[in-house]
């Protein structure tokens, strides 16, 4: 299906974006890659009546080092973030962009799209969370800065206010010692995952100092498993210390049955999905050079 007809302003900077949206009103969507509002649109779940095209705005699209952090442009694509050698310092950033769907989503797809889009079974999030994550907002008052859990509200629900953007995602580098993996399950390249977990862990020796653990669709949003990481902080990463992490997880994992399986069958899957990320991740942390590639069904 074609989309309605709609009105296309090409933005010369993300200032000049912020007040057309604040000009045209709750009808003015803005486009980064297209890959989620294109496809919306062709279906009609989304009839905007102005795009602000993101595209032509210079120096949107980079990854940057800044005192200890990573710093992404909003339009960064997947496929930058999965072929830099700079974000390969966090290894879990790359499993995630190069897991996610196929070359053209990730040659058009964005960081800033993503995010903004809070799609419950979106990857970026899911990765991000388990990363000290700041989300740069630019609207009319000018910048500010939000935390990651702050800035997702719920399923396709964000903490942006209508003319308001993503201009900036930071991540910290983590600590000496960390190790993280991102897994998902997939039933094609193409679609997004039926669950998915990463884990990020600090580790002095065979003790995990610090552990962040998020699951993915198997809720509204990407879901902290905070019960799961205390499962794992202080204690010496066993058997037991990842069955517990599992459990907790499996617990908190709150899906919805869909045509890609059953609350159970998600529910079980996550759980098998955090004990593999725990694997892979106290390996990365020891140094060990770990692939980690996605699941297919
Ligand atoms: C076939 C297919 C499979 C896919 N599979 C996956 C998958 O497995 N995992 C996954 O994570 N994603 C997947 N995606 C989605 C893809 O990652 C998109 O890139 C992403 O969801 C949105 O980014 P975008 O740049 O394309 O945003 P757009 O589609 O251009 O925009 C999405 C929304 O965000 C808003 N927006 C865009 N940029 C900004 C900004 N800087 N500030 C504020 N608002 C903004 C737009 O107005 C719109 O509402 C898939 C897409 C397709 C078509």
């Amino acid at each position: 299906m074609y989309p309605r007809a709609f009105h296309y302003h090409r933005a010369g900077s993300l200032q000049e974006a912020v007040t057309m949206l604040s000009q045209l009103g709750d009808d003015a969507k803005l486009l980064a890659g297209g890959q989620s509002l294109i496809p919306l649109m062709k279906l009609r779940f989304a009839n905007p009546a102005h795009l602000v095209d993101l595209n032509f705005v210079s120096g949107t699209s980079y990854i940057k080092e800044e005192n200890g952090s990573l710093l992404f442009g909003p339009l960064t694509r997947h496929a930058e973030i999965e072929n830099s050698a700079l974000a390969a310092k966090i290894p879990i950033l790359h499993d995630c962009a190069a897991g996610i769907a196929d070359v053209q989503v990730r040659n058009r797809g964005t960081i800033g799209g993503s995010l903004a889009e809070a799609d419950p079974s979106g990857d970026w999030a899911v990765v991000l969370m388990t990363l000290s994550t700041d989300v740069r907002c630019l609207g009319r008052n000018g910048q500010r800065t939000v935390a990651l859990n702050s800035f997702i509200k719920d399923a396709y629900t964000t903490e942006l206010a209508h003319d308001e953007l993503v201009s900036e995602v930071t991540v910290k580098m983590p600590p000496k010692g960390s190790g993280g993996a991102y897994l998902a399950f997939k039933r094609a390249a193409p679609v997004y995952p039926t669950a998915s977990a990463a884990v990020q862990l600090t580790m002095e020796g065979d003790t995990c100092k610090d552990a962040a653990i998020a699951l993915g669709c198997v809720g509204l949003t990407a879901i902290k498993a905070t019960d799961a990481e205390a499962a794992l902080r202080g204690k010496a990463v066993t058997e037991k210390s990842v069955a517990a992490a599992v459990e907790a997880a499996r617990t908190v994992a709150d899906p919805q049955p869909d045509m890609r399986g059953s609350a159970d069958y998600k529910r079980t899957l996550v759980g098998a999905l955090v004990k593999r990320a725990i694997a892979a991740a106290v390996r990365r942390a020891r140094g060990e050079q770990v692939e980690v590639n996605h699941l297919y069904a």
